[in-house]
Formats: C-alpha cells, structure tokens, sequence
C-alpha cells in the first residue's frame, strides 16, 4: 500500500494520509460524533509529539493531524489503535461517513437519543465489506432536533427526528428530498438497506447525481411512511445552550494547547465527551452555573464563543506555509480583514483563499480575495474563479470599505 497521496477528492485518512505544505494531514474519524475526554487529551498529545501541534476541525465533523512526517506514521498508527481510533484497513476508513447531531443525549427538549442509531449504522459500514464498495465521499447523517439541529447539512442518506419518528431524506441536486417517516428502531436498517440500494444502481458519484427512476428504487429499500411534518433547519449556534455549550475554532484551526484546554474545561465542567460538528465548533455539556465560566476562559484562548464574532463572517483556508500552493498568510490576513470588515459594519460573506482554489469554499462569497504572487485578487459575488476586479495589497484591505489608504 501507498502510505501517502495527494490525489485530489480523496479525504485523507489514518491508513492513507495526504500530503499538504506543512507535511501529512491525518483525518480521525469519531465513533458516534464524539471523543471522549482522555481521547481528546491523547489526541492533543500526539498533534504536538508527533505533528506540528495544528489540528483542523473538518465540515464532516472529523479532527485532522497536521504536520506529519512518513517516519512518525508508525507510532502514530500504534496510539490511535490503543484508543481504539484505527480501522483495519483504507476501505473501511473511508467508508464511516457518519454525522451525529452534536447535542444528541444532552438535549431534553430531543424526544430521544439518537446516537445508538449513528453507531449501529457506523458498525454496519465497518463490518460489511460490500459497504466498502460506496463512493469515497459518500455520507449518512443523524439528527435528533432540538435546539441544535444538523438535519439542513448535506448528506447522501439523512435521518433527523421528527416527535417520536425519524424523517428520511435523500440528498438530490436542490438539497435533502424528505420523503417519508420510520420509527428509530428501523432507522438504521434503513440507512443500511438504502445504501445497499445505492450500489445497485451505481458505484460512483453521489446520491444527488442519480436519476429520478433509480432515487425511487434506492427510496424503496426504506420502506417509508408518509411524512408527519419537516425537521427542524437548525444549524450552528454557540455560547451557553441550556446544559451546553458550543465553541468554535477560528477558520477551523484548532492548537494543540487549545484542545488541551477545552478538554480541561469540560471535565471541570462534568462533561463526559466532547462532540465534533459541521460547523467546526466542539460542544460538551456542562453543570449549572460552570458555562459562563466555561465560555470565559474559551474566549481567553482564542476561541470562539459567540455568533457575533467577526471572524465567523470570514472563510479561509490554512494558505502559506501550510500549503505549499499558496504565497500568503490567509489565514492571518482574513484575521486582519476580519477587524477591519467589523469596524465599518460589514454585513457581507467573505472568503480569504490562498490561491484561486478556492478550497475553503466552494460557493461564492460577496467579497473574495484569492492569493497570487504575494497578493489577493479582487473578486466580488462570485466565488475564486470569478472575474478579477483588481489585484490588492494586504495594506489596502481598509479600501474595500471606502476608506482611503492614508485614512
Ligand atoms: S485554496 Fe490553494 S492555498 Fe488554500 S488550501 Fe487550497 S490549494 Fe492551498
């Protein structure tokens, strides 16, 4: 086996990591949407023993090792077996795309705990080797509503509690169809029985690029019934949420001493486990009155704990040094614009990328600075391959919001 590629549309893994700027990336996937809190502290350990201490929080809600070098990959390996963190082999790795709602079993107001659902589905995906078959990037996701809900994320398979049913919905080119009810018991047979169906009628693509006919003999595996009401849209939100709290890392980049912290916090807070989710923040419940304490000490470690916090506003990639691709500092120059966007009352979306890329969004952006030669072109409501207005300095940033630059 190749250890390593840098094959693009491939998500790295532990047994196939890829190569980045700043070394090896090593995506660990969580078993059930969580890890607990001596799994996180080991996994804090190991980014800054045997990596440059970078670790990304993903949009499928996985952690990423940044910084690895092919002779370090051994010992790696052998930790992440002891926390029971490594698969058998490449296939089986790839295959356990599953999102769980961050607050699942914490939220009173969920009318059930959705996460034996999650893992009966990861189980199957690990243990039923025609499951490995399904495409690289092919994913399931489990939501269980209240006041977090992941159930408007995309996903090829999605399940998302209803009152006491799950919603069954199915990824098409418009977003998740919801297309009929089952009971949580059912649930992950379904799940399982439907990507099944998927490998019937094809081996390749994603759910939203198959026909209408074979959607409808895919739907038919799940035995449905008919829908009782949509979920939930959801979507991120942070600070104190009842029994809660939702923190999220700048641009998704998490330090490694950041990850100690959180992980102090939330077992002082009486937390168990920390939960990973698509919008790059970590969640873990807390006993009354520790929160607003919690929250304090996040913010004092540069993390963010609020849905006001400009930063939020701003999409950037890792750009130079740790991608070899790009020529500037994305990330601290979308920090610097970030600022400035908030002092003028900048309401709009803006994506700092460190080439034309473009790989921390894909969708377009009201303002875009792409990186080239040392500076950004201008791109305006498009996304990085858009048309360039002109090319701008780190030092005009303050321009862009119709101060002079000697203002
Ligand atoms: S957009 Fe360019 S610089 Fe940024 S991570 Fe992707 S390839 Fe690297």
């Amino acid at each position: 086996m190749n250890a390593v590629t840098d094959v693009k549309g491939w998500c790295p893994g532990i047994l196939r990591p890829m190569a980045s700027g700043d070394g090896l990336i090593v995506r660990v996937r969580p078993r059930g949407g969580a890890f607990s809190l001596e799994t996180a502290a080991a996994l804090a350990d190991l980014a800054a023993r045997l990596g440059n201490g970078h670790i990304d929080l993903t949009r499928r809600a996985n952690l990423q090792l940044r910084g690895l070098t092919e002779d370090r990959l051994p010992e790696l390996r052998t930790e992440l077996a002891t926390l029971g963190l490594l698969d058998p082999d490449t296939e089986t790795e790839a295959v356990r795309n599953v999102m769980v709602a961050p607050l699942a079993g914490l939220d009173p107001s969920q009318a059930f705990d959705v996460r034996p659902i999650a893992r009966a589905i990861d189980d199957a995906l690990t243990s039923d080797k025609r499951l490995h078959a399904l495409p690289g990037k092919f994913g399931l996701l489990v939501d269980g509503g209240g006041a977090i809900s992941i159930a408007s994320e995309r996903a090829d398979v999605c399940l998302a509690a209803v009152g006491d049913a799950l919603a069954f919905g199915l990824d098409t080119a418009k977003g998740t169809q919801w297309l009929g009810t089952l009971p949580p018991a059912q649930a992950a047979e379904a799940a399982i029985a439907v990507a099944h169906a998927y490998l019937a009628v094809a081996t390749r693509g994603r759910m939203r690029g198959l026909s209408e006919a074979a959607v409808a003999r895919v739907q038919a595996a799940a035995r449905l019934s008919p829908m009782t009401g949509l979920p939930a849209a959801g979507g991120r939100r942070l600070g104190l949420l009842g029994g809660a709290v939702g923190i999220a890392a700048p641009f998704g980049r998490l330090e490694a001493a950041q990850l100690r912290q959180l992980v102090k916090l939330a077992a002082d807070a009486g937390a168990a486990d920390l939960r990973l989710s698509p919008w790059r923040a970590v969640y873990f419940g807390v006993r009354e009155h520790t929160g607003v304490f919690v929250l304090e000490e996040a913010r004092d470690a540069g993390l963010i704990v609020e849905e006001n916090d400009p930063v939020l506003q701003v999409e950037a990639c890792p750009g130079a040094p740790d991608c070899k691709s790009s020529s500037v500092d994305a990330r601290g120059d979308a920090r610097r614009l970030a600022t400035i966007a908030a002092v003028h009352g900048y309401r709009g979306s803006i994506h700092v990328s460190g080439c034309a890329k473009g790989c921390a969004r894909s969708l377009p952006s009201d303002l875009v600075l792409a990186g080239k030669a040392g500076a950004y072109r201008l791109i305006r409501n498009a996304t990085t391959r858009g048309p360039v207005e002109r090319m701008i300095g780190v030092e005009e940033f303050k321009t862009l919001f119709g101060e002079t630059q000697d203002d």
